[in-house]
């Protein structure tokens, strides 16, 4: 999960040892010094102490749950085949939230429980201490003090996997098994945070986890580039320091350093479970209420950060990255107020991206791909932790764009400025909201249940237990005066400009040093005049906001498409709906089938074009080369004119085969 840096974490590698980190950055002080810390108890004292603590919380525990209330707005699912599936939502007397997803036909179990607890909260004397914490929780509890038992547990038993991982405001921990074996691994699961024993057993392998989790990213750029963001990030804000850890930050910590940690910040009215299973679900509930009501419940705040993230000194300048492998990479990046993360209802940035981030006729990359500018660009809200979005456009450029890369930044400024004046057409909200409503509607049973429990645990941080997971699922209400603020921020003296090699290289090289990763850089600002053209972009008239979208069913005006009526006597599996042959000429043969199983809004096509054996016989492996390459030019060619339909959530693609025919 290294690709998005807010949230990051890794596979676990062995059977014994959980993994994850959130990105990294610099500190002021590498080699805090060692804390004065209480002496160290014998691992039988620890264990001991553990059991005893654990006893009386089982003993204090109120076995309660409490229903939420239904969701007045909630969208039904409409997939037939996840007609027998059965959602409940309830707290318990600790505040601990509840998802429970029961479906008879999910092929496995899957629980995970996120904390409101994460690295920005890591002391200075300790820098990833709740990546630490995250990696030794799997090291043995009270009553299973062998380190790594669990995964034990679970690889004796056939089960999937277990994780974890590390982000700046929570954690998240998760695991996957058979049904039969579910029950048994949740309650060994809630030991993690009823009886954790963070023994030194364990913490040298997983320190040494932990640093080689630091040293893998050194060489990817992408994370070269983060840790200089956080370098270069505000001294006041917890971004700017280094968080997954490292030999030299957590040599020092101990048992009593780790346990402290936890009980500071760790509580469970900060906590959601996320669980899917195949079990009867007034089972499970009763099993969650009988092992995660003795997780104590603290009464901690929502661990908050409210000043601004990236140095104002930053802005209306370049950052260049010297790069590993040869990248033609720019980001514009704006910090924009923690109301747009704030205020799930409105998502002007989707509104922004969708638009900003066409790919269709009009768009911004349309243009500059017609110049030969630019191979791709995105659009959206980025940020970390839940006080400090940013919004950001990221371009990938030709060896051209880089030259002008000024005047591809310019072309982002006029679409801007489109919006500014036009506004956001009010089918743009429809058409979101159409698209999620469908999505959600027909969504397919999982075959993960790992990754949605996981999913599911982190995104009920943000959303109200009672509507969830409407609103982080269907756009909501659509503003236009959201829209139109949002686009206040995105000015370019206020922009801070990423580059990897998106700008040509400064001309003094990459003087300074990012202290973690040794990642060389350079920070230029742009000239004045190149910031006045920008603030002074018209709008160009190739630039225009994208048509009302038809391959979307239900659009208005215009589009017939809708989803068609379902046939409950459908062939069901193995038994296949069987094609009707159309037509059969010498030109081609057509087979058609209606499908009336699903009802999903759905046409699949493929065309098989042969060409003459003779070809390849005669041309050899250059035939193959230049097919290749027309396949290519032809799928470039045709991405513009295609993107409407591939957003639609439909998809097209060319390829080469060969074969017998
Ligand atoms: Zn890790």
């Amino acid at each position: 999960m290294a690709a998005g840096k807010s949230i990051s974490g890794a596979v676990k590698g062995g059977s014994s040892s959980s993994s994850s980190s959130s990105g990294g950055g610099a500190a002021t002080t590498l080699s805090p010094a060692p804390p004065v810390t209480p002496a160290a108890k014998s691992a039988a004292e620890v264990v001991a102490a553990a059991k005893a603590k654990a006893d009386a919380l089982a003993k204090s525990a109120v076995q309660k749950y409490t229903y939420t209330k239904p969701d007045p707005r909630a969208i039904p699912i409409l997939t037939p085949t996840l007609k027998g599936r059965k959602v409940m939502k309830f707290v318990l007397a600790n505040r601990i939230q509840v998802y429970l997803v029961s479906d008879p036909n999910l092929l496995t179990s899957a629980a995970a429980l996120c904390v409101e607890a994460g690295s920005w909260q890591d002391p200075d004397e300790a820098l990833g201490m709740a990546h630490f914490v995250e990696h030794m929780t799997f090291m043995g509890t009270a009553r299973h003090p062998k380190p790594g038992f669990f995964d034990d547990y679970l690889a004796a038993n056939g089960a999937q996997m277990s994780n974890a991982e590390t982000s700046s405001q929570h954690t998240d921990y998760a695991f996957a098994c058979p049904h039969k074996k579910f029950l048994q691994a949740l309650s060994y699961f809630s030991e993690f945070f009823t009886e954790p024993l963070f023994s030194s057993s364990g913490a040298d392998k997983e320190r040494h986890a932990v640093d080689s989790e630091f040293e893998m990213h050194k060489d990817d750029d992408s994370y070269r580039m983060y840790f200089v963001e956080k370098f270069l990030a505000s001294r006041k804000h917890p971004f700017q320091r280094f968080s997954i850890g490292s030999l030299k930050t957590l040599g020092h910590v101990n048992h009593a350093m780790l346990a402290a940690w936890v009980r500071k910040h760790y509580s469970a009215n900060l906590m959601h479970i996320a669980v899917y299973t195949g079990l009867d679900p007034g089972a499970v509930r009763d099993d969650i209420m009988s092992h995660f009501s003795a997780v104590p419940d603290r009464n901690y705040t929502r661990p908050l950060v409210p000043q601004p993230m990236l140095d104002k000194d930053t802005e209306a300048k370049i950052v260049h990255l010297q790069t590993i492998k040869r990248l033609r990479s720019l980001t514009m990046k704006w910090e924009i107020p923690p109301m747009f993360d704030h205020a799930p209802l409105l998502r002007p940035d989707r509104l922004l991206s969708s638009v900003l981030g066409d790919e269709g006729e009009g768009s911004v990359l349309s243009l500059l791909r017609k110049k030969h500018w630019a191979l791709s660009l995105s659009a959206g809200m980025g940020g970390e932790g839940r006080d400090n979005p940013t919004f950001e456009v990221a371009i990938t450029l030709t060896d051209k764009g880089q030259s002008l890369w000024d005047q591809v930044v310019k072309l982002v400024f006029e679409a801007i400025r489109r919006l500014q004046l036009d506004g956001i057409p009010n089918y743009i909200f429809d058409q979101i909201k159409l698209k999620d409503t469908h999505s959600f509607q027909f969504q397919w049973r999982t075959s993960d249940a790992f990754n949605s429990a996981m999913g599911a645990a982190s995104a009920m941080v943000k959303e109200s237990l009672t509507t969830f997971p409407r609103v982080s699922s269907v756009i909501q209400d659509f503003d236009a005066k959201a829209c139109q603020a949002l686009l206040r921020f995105l000015v370019p003296e206020r922009m801070h400009l990423l580059s990897m090699g998106g700008v040509p290289a400064p001309q003094g090289g990459f003087p300074r040093r990012e202290p973690y990763y040794g990642a060389q850089f350079a920070i230029e600002a742009i000239p004045e005049t190149v910031i006045q053209d920008w603030q002074g972009s018209g709008t160009s008239s190739e630039i225009t906001a994208p048509k009302p979208n038809m391959y979307i069913p239900g659009v208005s005006p215009g589009s017939q498409l809708r989803p068609s009526a379902i046939n409950p006597n459908g062939p069901v599996f193995p038994e296949l709906p069987q094609p009707d042959l159309v037509l059969n000429e010498t030109f081609g043969t057509l087979y058609h089938r209606q499908d009336d199983s699903f009802g999903d809004p759905w046409l699949s096509a493929s065309f098989r074009i042969r060409t003459h054996k003779k070809f390849v016989e005669t041309m050899g492996a250059e035939a193959l080369v230049l097919v290749s390459l027309f396949v290519s030019c032809a799928i470039e060619h045709i991405k513009t004119a295609s993107y409407p339909f591939v957003t639609a959530g439909l998809s097209a693609g060319l390829s080469l085969g060969k074969g017998p025919y």
